[in-house]
């Protein structure tokens, strides 16, 4: 039944740099929340971004500004700098020998 493959495509998102077609849970979620239009990850309701967790897709939103183009306004520094800190995380400090 093709019914059945239309509803799970409705939990199907697209990349906003690459196109990539995949599960919803597959992407960051990037948020432009209503009414306040904040910027924020993950959760709110609003008007929303979908980036695979890649850093060439990131950059790609970032360096092309897709990321505000496509949620209609500024994204905040500290919201690329929070991405970016998902793939590469803050290098632990180590003991000093
Ligand atoms: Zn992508």
């Amino acid at each position: 039944m093709t019914n059945k493959n239309l509803n799970k495509q409705k939990n199907w998102r697209r990349c906003i740099s690459c196109h990539h077609f995949a599960p919803k849970d597959y992407f960051w979620r990037i948020v432009r929340v209503y009414p306040s239009n904040q910027v924020q990850l993950d959760q709110g309701i609003g008007r929303s971004a979908y980036l695979c967790p890649t850093k060439e897709c990131l950059s790609i939103a970032q360096k092309k500004k897709r990321l505000g183009r496509n949620l209609k306004t500024e994204i905040p520094e500290h919201i690329y700098r929070q991405l970016w800190q998902r793939i590469s995380p803050p290098v632990k400090l180590t003991e000093p020998n």
